[in-house]
């Protein structure tokens, strides 16, 4: 399990069913990870709630899955979304991952860059 101690949670506050500030700050999604691996490279990600969500085409949201759920140490028995194939609210690294795919802020060949 990784740690994100000390870690800006702001994308946690913002798209995250999960997240209790100051219970499970410490743990960290791969979803999560992915996003700031992406920020230290430099691009700019906003991180703040829109008010209309973007939903990315399926084969879109299913790239993302093989790229960051497959590597996420909460896939096998910790995950609500993955667990119920998707019915269930994702992590918030996931859901703004998918946001930026969906309003083209973001591209699957930068994820895999951030990897
Ligand atoms: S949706 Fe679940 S498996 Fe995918 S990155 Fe988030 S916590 Fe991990």
């Amino acid at each position: 399990m990784q740690k994100r101690a000390h870690a800006d949670t702001t994308l946690c506050l913002n798209y995250c069913s999960y997240f209790k500030p100051g219970k499970n700050e410490d743990l960290a999604c791969q979803g999560f990870i992915v996003v700031h691996s992406i920020l230290r490279s430099g691009k700019r990600i906003p991180q703040e709630r829109p008010d209309r969500i973007a939903i990315p085409p399926r084969r879109t949201l299913e790239g993302l899955k093989q790229r960051v759920c497959a590597l996420c140490s909460f896939h096998d028995s910790d995950c609500d979304y993955i667990a119920t194939s998707g019915a269930s609210a994702s992590c918030g690294g996931f859901a703004l991952l998918a946001h930026l795919l969906g309003s083209g802020e973001l591209t699957l060949g930068e994820i895999d860059e951030a990897l």
